[in-house]
């Protein structure tokens, strides 16, 4: 957007966008005693709002205002010399502010990292790079003792590094800040301060891929770099262990050797470490990160290096995608069918969908990766939007396990597992090999029930039962985190007998632990990884190799690359086959081919185990053959007979009250205004509801839903937005809504 440079009698306003949940900018006059040519959008301004000082960034730099100019107050304060979003970034955030129905500068807010949304400057911390003293003569062997090996490493490391390395580098090569102390204290190395833009752009290199890429790899990434400089989406449908991380990396190098830079998405970088300890060894340079577990200076410095271009890759979850690039080359969103892509509280977009968008707008290629994509993705193919490449084999020679459905309608459980599953389990350890035991349920059973008279524990705050976990031992609420005790009589009849029901992880680990008592038994869920770094060293311990059970829910089923696994078994596949969500089959079948293939991975031959009471279920019929093509394409067939996504375009509009009435009834008159206003006289957007939410009271609000639907984007689109803004503009009292566009929970 060119910026007005201002004749001498015309008036210069300001659109000013700010965090504020209202459909609109504000109008301000330019900063007094400021040039007003060096103002542009992308630049932060300090505003008098009512009584409140605000942050605000420029959005529009124009001659007129709807408001009477005199009324209009001067800027405070012109906070960036230069814009700090660029054009392309902020056409973006209208973009998804139009399209997701959600205030500018609420939009704008939830992109920028904290310390810039503080108002605060631009501010990163350098680094120091270390090499060795040419003037020390001596032989460094003489100054290192002997037991001192790591030190002796560094220091070979450091030799081989004619440039020096970062002390980011350093440390990412597994070195510590004590061993670089010792030598320098010998003074065997020096350092040197460097600010963080010349660090970040000097130190760039890319090592030579360390495998020999597979045919299948090489066309891909041959295909994948011919689009460079170019929109095109591919969907890269690579089997789990094909080898699709080995293509990113290659046609990253690429990327960058054209002097450009990439956006790599993943769905949880602390689950999936392993991810980025391949991107850090392929490339010998430091990788901007952006995810939740930085802090806002870390959080600030990758994104203010990628915005100055000196950052080559920037490897973040979904909020990354709105990091500003100076030069974009390539966008990757790896595991594209993943769900943490869609952001489900405040302002709510899909990253994967925003990838395509940005790409779209910045000419460059998008690639959307995963062995079981989306049905929208795939529906993008075979209506030609998207190319599809296929990696139909595993990578090195590894192959697939074979998957078995065991029936247990009518078999013993011990802790969810039956007999023949403990002694499948067994046979694997004995072979000197490591087990994965999925079970998605964290804690130690999803309820307690009195024998007698069949009270079940419930939340206080949801209409949802209370997990009982046992380490501590309480009842918890996995939907708003209530806890209470156990009781240790009924609340209704007095009975002691007071039991549980189903299993957990918890009680599968401790099951486990009884019958494998000389086994390590690793249990993996949200409750043993919150601790930082947890699930680093639960990889690493994995990665040693030895016998072991990982006993987890869905974090196991996520990009790990376990080499020595052989056996997955699944506790419950029987979850998600009779769900009310058209989505539950699709869900269920990638779920189980991802965990399915973490088995299998290396040289030995994997094994999957399914426990099921329902072994004649086509959909577990087929995912036990292995088939998610086919599964998909029979699900989209499904879908298109059904007119449901991706062959029709939903938003959910949601209200949440202290009584179930006052949210049945916002959503009542909203659907009234509709049809009083004619708003849709083709009847092309069905509005069904309102009804209560699948779990209507939850952390002690009541919520209901009313769903939009229609094969007709643009209409939807219109009376979505039409809802919003009269919603925008009329007040509720107590009740809140919000609007989920393109929901995939409904
Ligand atoms: P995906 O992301 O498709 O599940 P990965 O990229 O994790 O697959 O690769 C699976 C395994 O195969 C990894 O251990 C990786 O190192 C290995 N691998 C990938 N490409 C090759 C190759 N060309 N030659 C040998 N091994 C490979
Ligand atoms: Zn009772
Ligand atoms: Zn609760």
């Amino acid at each position: 957007m060119p910026s007005i440079s201002p004749t001498a009698n015309s008036i210069t306003i300001l659109a000013v966008a700010l965090p504020i949940p209202l459909y609109r900018t504000f109008d301000y006059l330019p900063p007094l005693e400021i040039n007003v040519a060096t103002l542009e959008p992308g630049q932060r301004v300090a505003v008098q709002f009512g009584r409140r000082a605000l942050t605000g960034i420029i959005i529009e730099i124009k001659d007129h205002s709807d408001f009477p100019i005199k009324k209009l107050k001067p800027v405070k304060q012109l906070l960036d010399q230069q814009p700090i979003l660029s054009p392309s970034i902020l056409s973006m955030a209208k973009w998804a502010s139009q399209y997701y129905c959600h205030p500018i500068g609420e939009v704008l807010f939830a992109i920028l990292p904290p310390i810039l949304k503080q108002g605060q400057p631009i501010n990163i911390a350098g680094t120091q790079r270390w090499s060795i003293n040419k003037d020390h003569i001596e032989p460094a062997e003489n100054a290192i003792k002997p037991n001192a090996k790591k030190q002796l490493q560094l220091y070979r490391a450091l030799e081989n590094a004619p440039n020096g390395l970062l002390e980011e580098t350093i440390k990412l090569l597994g070195f510590t800040s004590t061993q670089l102390k010792s030598l320098f204290n010998k003074a065997l190395i020096v350092s040197e301060e460097l600010d963080a833009l010349t660090a970040a752009a000097t130190e760039y290199q890319a090592s030579a891929p360390p495998l020999p890429l597979s045919e299948d790899q090489t066309v891909a990434v041959k295909q994948l770099a011919s689009d460079i400089g170019n929109f095109q989406c591919t969907l890269l449908q690579g089997v789990t262990g094909s080898g699709k991380t080995e293509v990113y990396m290659n046609l990253v190098d690429q990327v960058i050797s054209a002097g450009r830079q990439a956006i790599i998405l993943v769905p949880e970088i602390s689950l999936t470490p392993q991810t980025l300890a391949r991107f850090q060894r392929h490339f010998k340079c430091p990788i901007g990160t952006l995810h939740s577990g930085l802090n806002q200076n870390e959080r600030l410095t990758s994104w203010e290096l990628a915005r100055q271009g000196a950052a080559k890759i920037i490897i973040g979850t979904r909020s990354a995608i709105f990091t500003p690039m100076k030069n974009l080359g390539c966008i990757i969103v790896d595991e594209e069918h993943d769900n943490s892509f869609k952001q489900q509280e405040g302002f709510r977009y899909s990253a994967r969908d925003l990838a395509v968008t940005r790409g779209h707008k910045e000419k460059c290629p998008v690639v959307l990766g995963s062995a079981t994509p989306s049905l929208e993705s795939i529906n993008n193919v075979l209506n030609g939007k998207y190319k599809k490449i296929a990696l139909p084999s595993r990578a090195g020679g590894a192959s697939f396990p074979d998957i078995e459905l065991l029936d247990i309608k009518s078999r013993p459980l011990e802790g969810g597992l039956s007999r023949p599953l403990i002694d499948t389990i067994k046979q694997h350890l004995d072979n000197q090999h490591q087990v994965i035991v999925y079970l998605n349920r964290r804690g130690f059973a999803p309820a307690i029930t009195c024998e007698d008279c069949g009270w079940l524990a419930d939340c206080r705050h949801c209409d949802a039962r209370m997990t009982l976990h046992k380490h501590p031992a309480h009842l918890r609420c996995h939907h708003c985190d209530y806890s209470a005790a156990i009781p240790s009589q009924c609340p209704d009849c007095q009975s002691t007998n007071i039991k549980t029901l189903g299993a957990g992880t918890e009680k599968a680990e401790e099951t486990l632990e009884a019958i494998f008592p000389e086994t390590p038994i690793i249990r993996v869920d949200r409750d043993s990884t919150r601790k930082k770094n947890a699930m680093k060293d639960l990889v690493e311990e994995v990665n040693k190799g030895n016998p072991c059970i990982l006993v987890g829910t869905q974090m196991l089923a996520k990009g790990h690359d376990f080499a020595n696994v052989t056996l997955v078994a699944v506790v419950d596949a029987d979850g998600g086959l009779f769900s009310a969500d058209f989505r539950a089959l699709e869900k269920t079948a990638q779920l189980l081919i991802q965990v399915a293939g973490r088995s299998g991975r290396g040289s030995s031959k994997g094994q999957v185990v399914i426990q099921t009471s329902h072994g004649d279920h086509p959909i577990l019929q087929q995912i036990a053959r292995g088939n998610y093509p086919q599964i998909a394409d029979e699900l989209i067939d499904e879908r298109q007979s059904a007119a449901l996504p991706p062959f029709s375009y939903m938003s959910l509009l949601k209200a949440e009250a202290p009584h179930i009435n006052n949210a049945i009834g916002l959503l009542e008159k909203t659907k009234k205004m509709v049809a009083d206003m004619a708003l849709d006289p083709q009847q092309t957007v069905e509005l069904l509801g309102p009804i209560p939410a699948s779990m209507s009271r939850k952390a002690g609000v009541h919520r209901a839903h009313l769903l939009l639907s229609s094969e007709n984007r643009v209409a939807l689109q219109r009376i979505t937005q039409h809802i919003c803004h009269w919603l925008n503009d009329n007040r509720w009292g107590k009740t809140r809504w919000m609007i989920d566009v393109d929901p995939i929970e409904i």
